[in-house]
This record gives structure tokens, C-alpha cells and sequence, in this order.
């Protein structure tokens, strides 16, 4: 950490500064300047008290950290990316472009059936589909819970596709992830650090989606969680943040995908359906997605999105996951991650 002290502050104030950094457990070192002074305090800010609360002492106009606060998410240090192992596939790495593809929620055994034979047919190696929904009302269809848990599972039977879902409730671990390969974290619950905690000990992969209003700071943090937790199988997904635009539902970050793949050696994947909230833009979104690097995508794909019990606006049809994989493949290509 820096502390950035008051112009003109008595030599008195900057020994008090000192002291406490010294209390606290860092080594002081001052720097006098004509006008100011400035206190690095050396030594690691992840295991030591926090020097934040410096900045309410009236001699000190700004502390600033130095170090990153994550240390098991961080690419510092590592020889090679992670590469997250499910249900025998590899994610991350120089792994094979992965494609998860599947309905928003699980809706019926002849809707999922329908669109795991597709999503296998087009080489996805992942079926999607909610059984726990998170929704924005109450009146709106929640999913069909365990049922739609045991619709994945005889999905899986069939097609050998992996399963990922997402888990709500600290309540659900146990039970999803006696059917899921990857435990999906939502948007809406990535901050919820006991949720990841509860997640992390089922021994699952975890794919964390990055919060509607979560800096890529924040959504590191929260991987953190789940790494400090135990369990270093953790993916990372951009599915678009909120911002001021209204022409699209969520405004998708590939920047923060670019960035998340530089600061981490975690998997980065991109789920073009909430990152636009418009179908016919998945597919372009798709293409920049691997073009930008990313390590999979994690789509939405309805037999009829129009009838659709959640998010049809967003859903490709089986027509569109073929036009889909038919126009990512040069840019996967291109980036060396062909199967
Ligand atoms: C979803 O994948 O259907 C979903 C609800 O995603 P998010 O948490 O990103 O909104
Ligand atoms: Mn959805």
C-alpha cells in the first residue's frame, strides 16, 4: 500500500503514520518530498490488517493498494492456464473452443430431448438448461426444479452430453449437483459469498457469471472465493453488465473477456443470448467471441423460441445453432482451437 500524505504534514503526524503501519505489520518506508510525503508500507497486503481505514486520519489524503487482492485467480505466477475438467471434456488452456448450447429452462422432456440431440449433432459438448430459474417477478415461470433436474439427467443418459445448471440456493447444492457436471452461478447471485462457498465444497466445476454491476475486479474476487474455498475448477463467464443502452437487454463486455483471460488463468467463456437479449445478434457476438479469445460459449437454443417459457426474445432455433457453429468455425479456427 501507498500512503499518500497532506501537503506540508509535520514530521510528528508522518512518525504517528509510521507507527501504525508498523503495528499493523508493514515495514514504513518514507519518501519526503518538497511538498508531500509518501509511506510505502512494504509487505503483502492479502495476509496483513487492511490500512484502508488510514485514509480517515486527518494527515492522509489517499491509500492505494499496490497488490492485486486476488492471489489464487491471478495469472502471476502461473506456468500455464487452467483447463477445467468436466464430465472428460477439457475447458481453458489450448482445450478445443467448448460449446454449450440448450434451452434457458428445462421445460419438458420432449423440448430438452429435442435440443440435446441438436446441441450433440452441432458438437456441443455441454447441454444447458435451468431447472432452478432465477427470475425478476415471482408471477413468472420458476423452472421445474427436481423434475427438470431428472429431465437433465435422462438427457444425459441419452447424448453423453455434460450437464450444466444452475444452482440457487445454498439449499440446492447437494441435489444439482448430483446432475450437473458444471454448477452454474447466476448473474444475480455472484456476489453471494456463502452460495459460492456452498457450491465450491460439492466438488463440481463451478461456472460463474459476471454480476449485472460487478466490476471485473469484483467478479475475480468472487472466483477467489470459490478457489479459497478449495475447489480450483472455475470458469468464468461475461454474460453483459447493465448499462444505459436500452436498444440491447445487457450490454456484453467482450473488453472485460480480454482482460479477465490476462489477469487470470481461469477458462473465460461468453454467453451471447443474456449478453444481448436479442437473438439476432448472438451469432455476430458469437464470432467476436472467439475471435477475441474466449474459451467457449454458453448459448440458449429453443425448438420454438416463441413459445418459449423464459427469455424467447434470446433463443436461437435449432436452425440458428447450425448457422451458429457454421459461422464461428473460421474465427475458432483462426484462433488455433479447432477440435
Ligand atoms: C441463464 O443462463 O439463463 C441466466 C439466468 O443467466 P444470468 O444469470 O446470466 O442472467
Ligand atoms: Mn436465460
Amino acid at each position: 500500500m501507498i500512503i499518500v500524505l497532506r501537503p506540508k504534514t509535520e514530521e510528528a503526524r508522518v512518525k504517528q503514520v509510521e507507527a501504525e503501519v508498523r503495528k499493523l505489520g508493514y515495514e514504513p518506508r518514507a519518501i519526503r518530498g518538497e511538498i508531500q510525503t509518501v509511506i510505502a508500507a512494504i509487505g503483502d497486503e492479502r495476509g496483513h490488517a487492511s490500512l484502508e481505514s488510514l485514509a480517515t486520519w486527518p494527515q492522509v489524503e489517499s491509500v492505494l493498494p499496490v497488490q492485486r487482492r486476488y492471489k489464487l485467480v491471478a495469472q502471476e505466477g502461473r506456468k500455464t492456464p487452467t483447463v477445467v475438467k468436466a464430465n472428460g471434456v477439457g475447458i481453458g488452456g489450448a482445450e478445443p473452443f467448448c460449446l454449450m448450447a440448450g434451452p434457458c429452462s428445462v421445460e419438458s422432456e420432449e423440448q430438452l430431448l429435442i435440443v440435446a440431440r441438436a446441441a450433440k449433432k452441432a458438437g456441443a459438448t455441454f447441454l444447458r438448461g435451468g431447472a432452478f430459474k432465477p427470475r425478476t417477478s415471482p408471477y413468472e415461470f420458476q423452472g421445474l426444479g427436481e423434475k427438470g433436474l431428472e429431465l437433465l439427467a435422462l438427457a444425459k443418459k441419452e447424448t453423453g452430453l455434460g450437464i450444466i445448471t444452475e444452482v440457487l440456493s445454498e439449499l440446492h447444492v447437494d441435489k444439482v449437483a448430483a446432475v450437473a457436471d458444471i454448477l452454474q452461478i447466476g448473474a444475480r447471485n455472484s456476489q453471494n459469498f456463502s452460495l459460492l462457498k456452498a457450491a465450491a465444497g460439492c466438488g463440481r466445476a463451478v461456472l460463474l457469471k459476471r454480476g449485472l454491476a460487478m466490476k471485473v475486479e469484483e467478479w475475480l474476487l468472487a472466483a477467489e472465493y470459490v478457489m479459497s474455498s478449495g475447489n480450483g475448477q472455475v470458469i468464468l463467464c461475461e454474460r453483459g453488465i447493465r448499462t444505459f443502452e436500452t436498444a440491447v437487454r445487457n450490454t456484453l463486455d467482450l473488453g472485460a473477456v480480454a482482460l479477465a483471460k490476462r489477469e487470470s488463468h481461469l477458462p473465460v467463456i461468453v454467453d451471447p443470448s443474456q449478453g444481448a437479449g436479442r437473438a439476432d445478434l448472438v451469432i455476430a457476438l458469437s464470432r467476436a467471441s472467439a475471435a477475441i479469445g474466449a474459451d467457449g460459449l454458453l448459448v440458449e437454443v429453443h425448438p420454438h423460441p416463441a413459445e418459449a417459457k423464459s427469455d424467447g426474445q434470446q433463443q436461437l432455433d435449432l436452425e440458428g445453432l447450425d448457422q451458429l457453429v457454421k459461422e464461428i468455425t473460421p474465427f475458432v479456427k483462426a484462433a488455433g482451437r479447432c477440435a
